[in-house]
């Protein structure tokens, strides 16, 4: 299969669509109307859509990217009125988190109505929605006329795409078309809340925070198993996607996170010190101020390995928007061993934890 790079060239110039980027969008959501797979940016990841109403397209999105057929898509709308034809019923919780976080990186769980094809939710009888505010993903959905399924825009088993060049790599040949938008502002998949049952529940954590639903609920809310570590033999878990081994880098990953007041520094100095012994490839991800430590107290161990920085610690925002690039860097590079610092998990931090814990195979050490 052909696969149309459409470079948003005005869009990713001044953040606005220009008359001649919306042509080349119309294009895209053609390819989308006849039953074709694009992808394109939305303000998490990159999606890798198709109609969600047709479960031809459903069946091309799982197989363009490996993935198995019991792992549901997110469906994505441009409106309110199309939310409506796809679930049973609107929840109360579900009302006052879509006044204040839709448009926006939050996908909500719900009972589907029969319009949703099972091809679509991986067999359940519930549907998960979002309606995103990024203006290209949001121009796209209202000119193809359907309501888009879009899974993240990454080959099963790698790390979602954040730009169009991550979308290149992965799915060239296996998509009609690649919308370039330019690089999503955060970095990370949406926050899923299922409001599908009497009790709202936090299935993935994102950049709409658990925080901000409680306050937003005024209610404790409860988070699925599979966010607080590995699953045991047997479990189930409630977001299905959770059950599949995740992205794990090519290299071992350990995570290091301060938690009794010791030193980040001094613990991946440790880390790094003993794989160079063993020969190993090894890399740094973290923080610049960890960088600036080791600059002064061990110089020579930044020589040996590859070094690549999140940004201050004091930005997770930062953190949440390269984390991807630097992974897929590191797979590129061959790295074996790669030491990466933590944060804590309030607000953005669980998310970004959340994505770090998988990749380290929740490797952590706590210092
Ligand atoms: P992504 O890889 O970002 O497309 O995320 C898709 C994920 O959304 C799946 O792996 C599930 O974890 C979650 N999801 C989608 N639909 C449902 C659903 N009906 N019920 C629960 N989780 C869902
Ligand atoms: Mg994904």
């Amino acid at each position: 299969m052909e696969t149309r790079l459409i470079v948003l060239k005005d869009y990713k110039r001044t953040g606005v669509l220009s008359d001649a980027d919306k042509t080349e969008l119309r294009a895209a959501a053609q390819i989308l109307k006849n039953g074709g797979l694009a992808a394109f940016p939305t303000e998490t990841v990159y999606g890798l859509g198709g109609d969600a109403l047709r479960k031809e397209a459903a069946r091309k999105i799982y197989a363009a990217k490996g993935r198995p057929s019991d792992n549901p898509l997110i469906v994505h709308i441009s409106n309110m009125d199309q939310l409506y034809p796809l679930i049973d019923s609107m929840p109360e919780a579900a009302r006052k988190m879509a006044d204040r976080f839709w448009p926006g990186p939050l996908t909500m769980v719900f009972r589907k109505s029969d319009a949703v094809p099972a091809e679509t939710t991986g067999g359940l009888d519930t549907v998960a929605v979002r309606f995103p505010v990024h203006p290209v993903a949001r121009a796209l959905i209202e000119y193809s006329g359907t309501v888009i399924a879009a899974p993240s825009a990454n080959l099963s088993g790698r790390p979602s795409t954040t730009n169009a060049e991550h979308c290149i790599e992965d799915l060239t040949g296996r998509v009609e078309a690649i919308v370039d938008g330019g690089s999503c502002d955060i970095g990370l998949e949406s926050t899923i809340l299922d409001v599908s049952t009497g009790e709202p529940v936090l299935l993935r954590p994102g950049a709409v925070t658990l925080e901000m639903i409680r306050e937003t609920l005024g209610a404790d809310i409860g988070e699925d198993a599979a966010i607080k570590g590995p699953l045991e033999e047997g479990e189930r878990p409630k977001a299905p996607g959770m059950k599949y081994r995740h992205y794990a880098p090519k290299a071992q990953m350990v995570l290091v996170t301060e938690r009794h007041g010791g030193s980040i520094s001094g613990a991946v100095a440790e880390l790094l010190e003993k794989h160079l012994r063993e020969k190993k490839k090894c890399a740094l991800l973290c923080s610049e101020e960890c960088i600036a430590e080791l600059k002064l107290s061990r110089p020579l161990i930044l020589e040996g390995v590859t070094v690549k920085s999140s940004g201050s610690r004091n930005d997770k925002s930062e953190m949440a928007h390269v984390l991807f690039e630097r992974l897929r860097e590191m797979d590129a590079e061959d790295i074996e061993f790669i030491a990466a610092e933590g944060c804590s998990e309030e607000q953005l931090g669980k998310a970004l934890m959340n994505r770090m814990q998988k990749a380290s195979a929740w490797q952590i050490l706590y210092v």
